[in-house]
């Protein structure tokens, strides 16, 4: 079977090569990719800039992957549609105990310090999978292992209200989409910051551009994925005892922040990271229940994956997308 892999960083590194079958193992099942989400995770990983270590080298990237059962396994069909939560962990540590097992002690991002899924076959533990619903289209079941997954546990985390505000910086990108339409369906008043008028679509009130979001604009809880010097910015946009939320940093990891302005408006940062089981299976019925959307601006051909890579360097105008 094919596989793209890396043995050294640099997207121009990739390619795709004939590779053995995975293996069968007790617990595990094999599954076929139908389509996968390009993240910046993803690039990041083939790039080589990401912040955990990667593993094992050469290494197939792809951490966000809707899939088939191809073979029956203890708990699924051949032909379910499934989709792969993606964190390694051991069940054991206290984190994985206490339901927290994306920060297990011993794991990790599948993609990252494993093998991930652009190939033509995967084993999968049984227990990361989930099956997707008949009413969820493949475009949406894609995007909610990470694009949707991530903004819905920090929103969870910054334990959110009904009739609160939410700012949304990087409001058009693959989680900002998710974070509008969900921060609507919990029922906050959502202000989006994006030039991009669609996010109307998507349940945002307003929409500002970067340079047109007045300076005395105040939201109870931000969302800042993009980071950098825009981070220490956007504490402006937090209203007394509000929360500004970080589960990104794709303008810089570094800042400056005025502690004084956080501890005398009694302010709440909140770090948060992809997400647990029990958030994806909400996430799964939330899609199924209550509809959500995605905006897709391109879909390439598994063996088209390095232009695919490429296209997602430049602005976008929705979700880049891989089909098997
Ligand atoms: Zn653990």
């Amino acid at each position: 079977m094919k596989a793209y892999l890396f043995d050294k960083f640099g997207i121009e590194n990739l390619i795709m090569k004939e590779i053995g079958e995975p293996e069968a193992k007790e617990g595990y099942v094999r599954v076929k990719p139908i389509l996968a989400g390009i993240n910046p995770l993803d690039y990041n990983v083939a790039a080589g800039k990401v912040i955990y270590g990667v593993h094992p080298m050469p290494h197939i990237p792809g951490s966000e992957i809707l899939a088939v059962v191809d073979r029956d396994g203890k708990k699924f069909r051949k032909g379910d549609r499934v989709l792969i939560y993606n964190r390694i962990y051991d069940g054991t540590c206290n984190f994985c105990l206490s339901g927290h097992e994306y920060l297990c002690n011993n794991g990790g991002i599948y993609g990252v310090v494993s093998n991930g899924g652009f190939a033509e076959a995967l084993s999968i533990r049984e227990e990361n999978l989930f099956k997707v619903p008949g009413n969820i289209s493949d475009e949406v079941a894609v995007s909610l292992p990470i694009a949707a997954l991530t903004p819905y546990h920090a929103l969870k985390e910054a334990r959110v209200g009904a009739g609160q505000s939410l700012l949304v910086y990087g409001a058009s990108g693959n989680t900002g989409i998710f974070a509008t339409q969900l921060g609507n369906l919990m029922g906050l008043e959502v202000y989006a910051v994006s030039s991009k008028g669609y996010l109307r679509d998507f349940g945002a009130g307003e929409t500002f551009s970067m340079e047109k979001l007045p300076e005395n604009f105040k939201a109870d809880i931000v969302i800042n994925s993009l980071g950098g010097e825009l981070f220490s910015k956007s504490i402006d946009h937090v209203q007394k005892m509000g929360k500004l939320i970080t589960f990104g940093v794709l303008s810089g990891r570094e800042c400056t922040l005025d502690l004084g302005k956080i501890y005398t408006s009694e302010l709440n940062i909140i770090g948060s990271t992809g997400g647990s089981r029990s958030d994806m299976r909400e996430i799964i019925n939330i899609a199924s229940e209550r509809g959500l959307k995605v905006k897709i601006d391109k879909i390439f051909q598994f063996d088209k994956l390095k232009d695919a890579l490429k296209y997602f360097e430049k602005p976008r105008e929705g979700r880049v997308l891989i089909k098997f």
